[in-house]
């Protein structure tokens, strides 16, 4: 175990512990549920684009262990001004240091995940929130004022 590994564990165990945007922000009006029965994850990412497409408001509910806690915390601080597909390509980058057990070049916090690939059985508790994000996006707005 180096240094760089505990970096990210510590990463993983102060979002499990005190999540970012945990709850519902006012302005949403958009919302996806996603869960995970192998592990009992389970996840409700609320959010709102706003005239230009882009994320201005995300939060998430629900609960699970502490890789999904914390994925749906890393998600929200990384989606929050971005477009459908930015936020895309902002997945695909977590799949694939998923899939390779790789962090990538230029450093963020989803590579606190490259360990996850390990654990084949944890890879749906680190997407969850994410699945759950990009459908709301899809979404219609619930009408409000
Ligand atoms: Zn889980």
């Amino acid at each position: 175990m180096s240094d760089f590994d505990d970096l990210y564990r510590d990463l993983i165990l102060d979002h499990a512990k005190r999540p970012r945007n945990r709850g519902k922000p006012p302005t949403a009006n958009r919302a996806a549920t996603g869960d995970n029965p192998t592990c009992g994850d389970n996840c409700t990412v609320h959010l709102r684009l706003d005239d230009g497409g882009r994320i201005s408001a995300i939060g998430f509910e629900g609960s699970g262990c502490a890789i999904s806690t914390a994925s749906a915390s890393i998600m929200t601080t990384q989606l929050k001004g971005k477009t459908a597909p930015e936020a895309e390509t902002a997945f695909a980058g977590l799949k694939d240091i998923l899939a390779t057990g790789k962090p990538p070049e230029d450093f963020n916090e989803l590579a606190a995940f490259a360990g996850v690939h390990a654990f084949p059985a944890r890879i749906k508790c680190a997407t969850l929130a994410w699945h759950a994000a990009l459908e709301a996006m899809k979404t219609e707005p619930a009408s409000s004022s």
